[in-house]
């Protein structure tokens, strides 16, 4: 959803991490025409050059853009940072190895990012994505509210999709918010969702189609699934998560205010400090801020509660260096 227009100025989008999710973003952002120049960066520097050259190659086809590979000092100026930097899980190793190195990656890019940067908001998209926007925000020295993580929104639009396909109506119709993790404890908002808008309960009464408890749960299951799913097919996911973050970029950098469930440190909000999760955010090129407090059904308050814990004692554990005794799901 988008609303308001700002004054934009520049378009410049910084990408860190020349892998699947960073070019599928840079190609999205290509295609899509809205921004001016569009930086790759990556410690692999053969592999950004060779990236940005298949890019380049199709743009006599779309608005010539300004899509170089760089270095770590070429962030200076970009009114978008996108930190996707980070691997995936491989098969002979626990999610936990991957948190521990990805962390060790945040550190070196938070580094980094603060030697050079000089304006835009950083935008965390590698994974386990609440974790890293968590320690991004404690390593940067810019303002919080100009950190964010992707967070739910990729799961809002997956919802979207499985919600439509259920109701066989076109996902555009669909309302819907998704707070918490992005991961297995993520909540699904039923009672903000609506269709045509109306509240999703009405509707599917309206219709005669069931949306028990148990259809919601088995909905939410195939939703929390649709990762692993596709990782088991190809490896790894980065369209739909590339698509979503295009759009954000869309909205920040040509001058609107989009509201979506992203990750960001909390400030009291529901009772909770000291982690960041997902909630409905106004995010514009000034930066990100909450919406006011809504009233959730009981059962949506007490998961935001334990999805809130388990990120806690997560981040708990990292601080006392203990974490490969834990057992931390993460979804892409
Ligand atoms: P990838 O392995 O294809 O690419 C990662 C890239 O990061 C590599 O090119 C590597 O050289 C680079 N890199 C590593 N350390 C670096 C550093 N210190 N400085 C600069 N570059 C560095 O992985 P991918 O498939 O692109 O996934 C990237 C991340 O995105 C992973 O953490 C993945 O889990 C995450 N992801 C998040 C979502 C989401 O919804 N938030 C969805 C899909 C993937």
């Amino acid at each position: 959803m988008a609303i308001g227009v700002l004054q934009s100025t520049s378009r410049k989008v910084s990408i860190i991490g020349a892998g699947f999710v960073g070019t599928s973003i840079a190609y999205a952002l290509m295609l899509k025409e809205c921004a001016d120049t569009i930086v790759l960066i990556d410690r692999n520097r053969e592999k950004a050059d060779a990236e940005v050259f298949d890019i380049k190659h199709g743009m006599s086809f779309v608005k010539n853009i300004n899509i170089s590979a760089g270095q770590f000092s070429d962030i200076a100026d970009s009114d978008l940072i996108v930190v996707t930097c980070g691997r995936n899980r491989r098969a002979n190793e626990t999610r936990l190895d991957m948190v521990a190195d990805n962390l060790a990656i945040a550190e070196t890019v938070a580094c980094e990012i603060n030697k050079h940067y000089n304006k835009g908001l950083v935008l965390i998209v590698s994974n386990p994505v609440d974790i890293f926007t968590y320690k991004m925000t404690e390593l940067l020295s810019i303002p919080k509210e100009m950190v964010f993580g992707s967070g739910c929104i990729l799961d809002v639009s997956r919802f979207s999709s499985v919600l439509a396909g259920y109701l066989h109506v076109n996902p555009a119709c669909i309302n819907a918010g998704i707070i918490g993790e992005h991961g297995d404890s993520q909540v699904v908002l039923w009672s903000k969702t609506t269709v045509d808008g109306r509240p999703a309960e009405e509707y599917c009464a309206k219709i005669g189609l069931p949306l028990s408890a148990a259809e919601k749960r088995r909905i939410e299951q195939q939703l929390i699934d649709m990762g692993t799913d596709i990782i088991k097919g190809k490896g790894r996911t980065h369209y739909g998560i590339a698509t979503c973050v295009c759009h954000l970029a869309d909205m920040i950098l040509n001058g609107q205010t989009v509201i979506a469930c992203v990750s960001s440190v909390l400030d009291g909000e529901y009772g909770l400090n000291d982690i960041a999760i997902s909630l409905p955010c106004k995010i514009n090129r000034y930066g990100v801020a909450k919406l006011s407090e809504e009233n959730l059904y009981i059962d949506e308050f007490e998961k935001l509660c334990l999805s809130a814990n388990k990120i806690k004692g997560v981040l708990e554990h990292i601080t006392k260096r203990e974490i490969k005794e834990l057992d931390l799901s993460v979804s892409r």
